[in-house]
């Protein structure tokens, strides 16, 4: 009999942690999952995206109904707002999808264990040679590590460190849920504020900006830096901007929030300009503070087996996501990488098939990024600042292609213009290194871009493939097409 309780016991069942504990179970091994929420599923689940997008779905069909864009196809409505029902369907899709972990966890006898992992001391239980070697040839067992959950004891031969991130707290202001809030009060604010001031123009901030100005908030986002969206491609991010303002919200770029304060129901604002310089005020009856997320390490107890996270708090990981501690790996929002729920999952399916002894694969250059606002925005691989960049090194050069939205068919007949698709190729391979759009339908079709990527595709291997009339997708293709200069339908 082995001499601990758990092959696997993964702390954190957020999408890392829960599919990670899934596919060790399913490899046979004997697997444990401890969560300190009441639901399994993490922050993905329950306070991100999924409620998030419950509420963009559906704010979406009231602005289609407000704006004019449903009479414009003959359907002529006045909407008619009804939050508590709104706010019941994002409950019950939470409810229903964290359920349906439980329910997985069961069918593949997954222990839940309920609490807060807390690691007690350095791994114990070594004695080489003689327990847990299941053959002369596997490696000698060298002690199990211990956690303490809800104050019982559990030993592990491997832990996964999947305890996710936190909202990044902005200093000197105080989120109470009421005025001033987080992405988690945002998704559940009880009316429609007259005026939310957002502080952050990043992925949370223009997701759930975009859900209260769709139902009747003016909205004003307050962004440190020129564009909003850092991290994605510039064109990308000046387009994006012109569509939030033309849809009415107000972008005040290049600046940074240097204090709120609340009195009663309302709360004041002092801004001023990123670069520095006079200040102002502005007034709100919301406050979002959404300029980030940190990693979950307080109160892990990691000093007790003598790992040290990073400068900014992150568990460092090799390429097979092992810690610097042996049998101690980690995955997710909690590890280095952008904090993206896919990218926790196929994280979790290496760790686990690494631990298992197989080679888990995952490639962390072809990792697609969505923003699920109207029109969503997507893309994957390098900017065209960092393809430039990249190459640049070797005297290498890019090509771009570019296609609008307008032009594609489906898009013009839907009454859906904004966006564009741009694909960057190697000038001199025509290889593919990062393709983005906007469109409405972008987050589903970067995933032909991830595909292609992932087969090393060139830019003439896409526009030679035959792409299905009408279809959003077509843009693609032709962007495709605009790299060699062919496009046609523009
Ligand atoms: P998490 O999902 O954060 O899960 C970690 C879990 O570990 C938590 O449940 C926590 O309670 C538990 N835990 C922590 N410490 C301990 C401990 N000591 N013991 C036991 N349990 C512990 N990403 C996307 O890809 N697409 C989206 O549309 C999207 N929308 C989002 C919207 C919002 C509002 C937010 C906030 C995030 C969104 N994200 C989105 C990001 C996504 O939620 C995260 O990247 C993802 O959840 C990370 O998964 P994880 O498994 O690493 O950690
Ligand atoms: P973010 O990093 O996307 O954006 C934060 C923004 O706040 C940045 O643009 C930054 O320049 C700005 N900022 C920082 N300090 C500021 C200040 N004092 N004043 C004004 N602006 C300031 O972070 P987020 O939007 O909080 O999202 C957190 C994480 O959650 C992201 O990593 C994201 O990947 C993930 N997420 C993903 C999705 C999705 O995939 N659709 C949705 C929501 C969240």
């Amino acid at each position: 009999m082995a001499d601990y309780d758990y092959d696997v016991l993964i702390i954190g069942s957020g999408p890392g942690g829960y599919v990670a504990a899934i596919r060790a179970a399913q490899l046979g091994l004997k697997t444990a999952c401890v969560e300190g929420r009441e639901t399994l599923g993490g922050t993905c689940l329950n306070v991100g995206c999924i409620p998030s997008k419950a509420m963009l779905h559906a704010s979406e069909y009231f602005d289609a109904a407000a704006n004019g864009t449903m009479a414009m196809m003959g359907v002529e409505v006045t909407p008619k707002l009804n939050l508590p029902a709104m706010h019941a369907q994002r409950l019950d899709a939470v409810k229903q999808l964290t359920g349906g972990i439980a329910f997985l966890f069961k069918k593949n006898k997954v222990d839940w264990l309920k609490g807060y992992a807390k690691f007690v001391s350095p791994r114990e239980g070594g004695d080489l040679g003689q327990s847990g070697a299941s053959s002369p040839e596997a490696p000698a067992f060298a002690g199990a590590h211990v956690v303490e959950v809800a104050g019982k004891r559990y030993t592990a031969k491997n832990i996964v460190i999947a305890t996710g991130s936190s909202v990044t707290p902005l200093p000197g202001v105080t989120v109470d849920q009421k005025v001033v809030v987080d992405s988690t009060g945002a998704l559940e604010l009880p009316k429609v504020p007259k005026k939310m001031v957002v502080i952050g123009g990043g992925v949370i901030g223009l997701e759930l900006g975009s859900v209260w100005r769709r139902l009747g908030a003016e909205v004003i986002v307050v962004e440190f830096l020129d564009q909003p969206l850092p991290g994605m491609d510039m064109d990308i991010r000046k387009e994006a901007a012109k569509i939030f303002k033309k849809q009415g919200m107000t972008l005040k770029l290049g600046t940074k929030v240097t204090g709120v304060t609340v009195k009663g129901s309302k709360a004041t604002l002092t801004l001023e300009p990123s670069a520095g310089g006079a200040s102002e005020t502005l007034e709100a009856d919301c406050v979002l503070v959404s300029i980030g997320r940190r990693p979950n390490t307080e109160g892990l107890g990691l000093d007790a087996i003598g790992l040290t996270p990073n400068a900014r708090g992150q568990i460092e990981t090799d390429h097979d996501l092992r810690t610097s501690v042996p049998g101690i790996w980690a995955i997710g929002d909690v590890i280095p990488g952008p904090m993206l729920a896919h990218k926790a999952e196929d994280e979790g399916i290496a760790v686990a098939e690494n631990i298992a002894g197989q080679t888990g694969i995952i490639n962390h250059a072809v990792i697609p990024g969505v923003v699920y606002t109207w029109p969503e925005i997507a893309g994957v691989g390098l900017t065209e600042d960092q393809a430039k960049e990249s190459l640049a090194a070797t005297g290498g050069e890019i090509k771009v292609g570019k296609f609008p939205m307008l032009a594609n068919s489906r898009a013009k007949t839907n009454h859906e213009p904004d966006g564009f698709v741009k694909i960057i190729a190697d000038a001199k391979t025509d290889r593919v290194l990062g393709v983005w759009c906007i469109a409405s339908v972008a987050g589903t079709m970067i995933a032909e871009a991830c595909i292609a990527m992932e087969f090393g595709a060139t830019s003439e291997d896409i526009a030679y493939t035959c792409h299905a009339h009408p279809t959003h997708s077509e843009a693609i293709k032709e962007a495709a097409m605009a790299v060699t200069g062919k496009a046609i339908h523009i």
